[in-house]
């Protein structure tokens, strides 16, 4: 089969579009004929390389893709052939403590496919039966295979974690980027006020198309004061932040008395500098969140397959320029999902 991959860490040069062996499935396995994948941030980490995380090369990139069954392995139970899929990529163990609690996202040997081990960017994929969900007929493969990691993340770091009530307002950074975008499609669901961020004002049209009530093109404005003014003073109930140390200090800034950040990544760097003593005088709640048990993905992508929630394509393009997708992902270019379609597909 064909595969994008990469056999050492490095820039986007380090991508290839080749020949790889067919996948081979273990019992629990189901063999995934890919019809549409797409990136995420963490495809970039990953290409350039984690401290921590030594992959077996060549490694093959990708935590979202879809397509149809092909074959089963003898203990799969919820799948044949023919059935249409798509990917949900956390890995847990099932048994520790945190996994018998439901909390899988918090297992203790949780690892994220494509992240840790070989992914679905490639013709074929064999993918655990667990880490499945079906797709009804009528699904564009474009939407089945961009939703899951972005609305699963959104809908626990929102919802679950963060709590977030319909009388509230949240303010969404960096509101064009895979996550964001579903962010604010599922507060604006959920029906409190959204406020977004984005780098251009064609962005910011897109983040009000996708239900954002205001909108503050944090180029030409500071965000913090904006927030400030927009609310009376105020501040927001809850921040998402998956930007990290470029804004950190201003979500705090951001932030009403009482209020929390959520996050679930931080693109610009890990380590920022913040100011504990607002988070004590105003009683800030700091809060962490990784992807989503099985449960809140089948709720997140309910919501997709009926049309509630819509993954924006930013752009589809064939799996032989993916150096040219994860430049789009780098370079902030668009709104939205990058989609990557395999050349025998196209
Ligand atoms: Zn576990």
């Amino acid at each position: 089969m064909k595969a994008v991959q990469f056999s050492e860490h490095g820039d986007r040069d380090v991508i290839e579009y080749g020949d790889f062996p067919d996948p081979e499935i273990d019992r629990d396995e189901v063999l995934v004929d890919i019809k549409a994948g797409a990136l995420n941030h963490l495809d970039v980490w990953t290409r350039r390389g984690m401290p921590g995380i030594d992959l077996d090369m060549p490694h093959i990139p990708g935590s979202d893709g879809a397509g149809v069954v092909e074959e089963v392995g003898e203990g799969v139970t919820r799948f044949e052939p023919g059935d249409r899929v798509a990917v949900t990529a956390g890995l847990y163990c099932g048994d520790c403590e945190f996994c018998r609690h439901g909390e899988e996202s918090m297992c203790v040997r949780f690892q994220i496919k494509g992240e840790h081990t070989r992914g679905v960017h490639s013709e074929k994929a064999a993918v655990p039966e667990d880490n499945l969900v079906p797709v009804p007929e009528g699904v564009d493969w474009e939407v089945a295979g961009s939703a899951s990691l972005v609305f699963q993340t959104a809908w626990r770091m929102l919802l679950d974690r963060g709590e977030l009530k319909p009388s509230e307002k949240i303010l969404v950074l960096g509101a064009s980027g895979g996550v964001g975008h579903a962010a604010v499609q599922i507060a604006d669901y959920v029906g409190a006020e959204v406020y977004a961020t984005a780098s251009t004002d064609e962005k910011l049209g897109y983040a009000e198309d996708c239900g954002a009530d205001h909108v503050i093109n944090y180029e030409d404005e500071d965000f913090a004061a904006q927030i400030r003014d927009l609310t009376g003073r105020r501040g927001v109930d809850m921040v998402v932040d998956h930007i990290g140390a470029a804004t950190w200090s201003d979500s705090l800034k951001s932030l009403a008395k009482g209020g929390r950040i959520v996050t679930c990544g931080a693109t610009t760097g890990g380590q920022p500098e913040t100011n504990i003593n607002r988070i004590f005088w105003n009683q800030l709640e700091v809060i962490g969140s990784t992807m989503a048990t099985p449960g809140q993905v089948d709720d997140a992508l309910e919501l997709v397959w009926d049309g509630t929630f819509e993954p924006r394509i930013r752009e589809t393009l064939p799996m032989s320029e993916a150096a040219r997708a994860h430049e789009l992902l780098e370079n902030r270019e668009g709104f939205g999902k990058v989609v990557v379609i395999p050349d025998s597909e196209l």
